[in-house]
């Protein structure tokens, strides 16, 4: 199959190399200049792990190559992706389709012969009728069907969640689209991947039901940390508990400081307002929308609380800045409200994080360090935000000599209390009453 992927970031990039990688032929096309031009020298543009190898594999093998003009390969494609970004609007909150109505017009001007278009960044429900409309009105003459293909992988596992998904969805109307999908994932159709074909608007509401779904199990578990601390349970046990339970599972229950990332923050509050459009609310999104966003700035005062109720003067060291660890990506990280938080109270802050500090320079003004150690210098507090590995194994003698007081808010319970305390330090977590 000649497949272009219009949109090469997190998703587009990894959807187009992994299509190389079972054989088809694929175009990755992107607008920002600079990327396009960093593939062809052959630089990944973002952190994922196993993508440079993938990607050098399949550019070598002649399946894999890069353009910023759209029209050549969409004319020669058998299917076309969009994978652009579905950001949250200014203003109202709600998905801002602009980059996919304008890649819709792109490819109706240059389509030719019959092509499968296939929606893949997250949009709401009636995108695709929309991306049809507008591909229609653009170009009578354009022969396509419009199919939705929701992505789930997730970013620093994004290769393994492309080439073992748990199910594919995709939902159409146009039945020629059907054997062209299903040719398209036919090495993980044959590997046992479930595919689900379902209508249009059903696929397009699955992705949201199913990040908004994960979205709240994080925030109930994170409230349950909260009464764990208040009547003198332990959270991790009660994760365990519950979570062994095959009904409940024992996923997404680690308690934290709140979901972020590029896509829970932005799905759940685009998912309340469709729901809100169609006099149908989400009462329960809507929830849990207003407790993730008032606890990332909690965390904050959770550092300042463990430093004596004041930090004006003080610095923090920060470990972690992105949303999680294996990524780059710093899109909506509770480090961002976490870190705003302490700047607000007066706080120093110097932070570090393995791969995300070319992102966080663009979002925050603190203090940027060579390593955790450097950044705990003469620090009062240090503060573990992202659970990276570098961060699991700390010399926590080397960091108390370091500090100009020994006090480690553990956001994502990597340590175990007696073991950090047993090295002189204050330890605070998360859930632990
Ligand atoms: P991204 O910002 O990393 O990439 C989007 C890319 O599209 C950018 O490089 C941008 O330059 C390019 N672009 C925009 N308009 C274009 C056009 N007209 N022609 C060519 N290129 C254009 O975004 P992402 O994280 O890859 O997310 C893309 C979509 O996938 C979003 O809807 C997102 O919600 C969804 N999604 C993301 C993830 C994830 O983990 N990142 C997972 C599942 C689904």
């Amino acid at each position: 199959m000649r497949i272009v992927m219009v949109g090469s970031g997190y998703v587009g990039l990894v959807s187009g190399a992994c299509f190389a990688d079972f054989g088809h032929e694929v175009v990755c096309v992107d607008k920002a200049v600079e990327k396009i031009e960093a593939l062809r020298q052959g630089v990944i543009p973002i952190f994922e792990p196993g993508l440079d190898q993938l990607v050098e594999n399949n550019v070598k093998a002649g399946r894999l190559s890069f353009s910023t003009e759209l029209a050549g390969p969409v004319s020669e494609a058998d299917v076309v992706f969009i994978a652009v970004g579905t950001p949250s609007r200014r203003g109202d909150g709600h998905a801002d389709l602009g980059y996919v109505h304008a890649a819709a017009e792109e490819i109706a001007r240059a389509v030719s012969g019959f092509t499968v278009v296939v929606t893949k960044s997250t949009v709401p429900v009636g995108t695709g009728d929309e991306v049809e409309r507008i591909i229609r009105e653009t170009n009578p003459e354009a022969d396509v069907a419009v199919v939705s293909n929701p992505e789930f992988l997730r970013e620093g596992a994004a290769i393994e969640d492309f080439k073992r998904p748990d199910r594919i969805v995709v939902g159409l109307s146009d039945e020629r689209a059907r054997p062209v999908m299903t040719e398209v994932y036919r090495p993980l159709y044959l590997n046992q991947s479930p595919l689900l074909f379902t209508s249009r608007r059903t696929s397009e509401l699955i992705k949201y039901a199913a990040n908004a779904f994960l979205a709240m199990k994080i925030t109930f578990i994170n409230e349950v940390a909260d009464l764990c601390e208040k009547v003198g349970a332990d959270i991790q046990d009660v994760s365990r508990g519950i979570g062994l339970d095959g009904r409940i599972g024992s996923k997404f229950l680690h308690a934290g400081p709140g979901y972020g990332g590029s896509c829970f923050p932005k799905d759940t509050l685009a998912l309340a307002k469709t729901a809100q459009d169609y006099d149908s609310p989400v009462r329960l999104i809507e929830t849990t929308i207003a407790i993730n966003d008032s606890r990332k700035r909690a965390m904050g005062r959770k550092v300042i609380a463990a430093v004596g109720g004041e930090v004006r003067g003080k610095k923090v060291a920060v470990f972690g800045l992105t949303f999680k660890p294996n990524t780059d990506d710093m899109r909506d990280s509770p480090a961002i409200a976490i870190v705003q938080a302490l700047k607000d109270a007066g706080a120093i802050v110097s932070g570090y994080d393995p791969e995300g500090m070319g992102n966080a320079r663009q979002m925050m003004e603190i203090e940027f360090a060579g390593s955790p150690y450097e950044a705990a210098t003469d620090a009062h507090v240090a503060v573990l935000v992202t659970e990276w590995n570098a961060f699991r194994a700390l010399d926590l003698d080397r960091l108390k000599s370091l500090m100009a007081s020994p006090v480690l808010v553990d956001l994502r319970n990597v340590y175990r209390a007696h073991e950090v305390e047993a090295h002189g330090f204050a330890y605070h977590s998360i859930g632990k009453g």
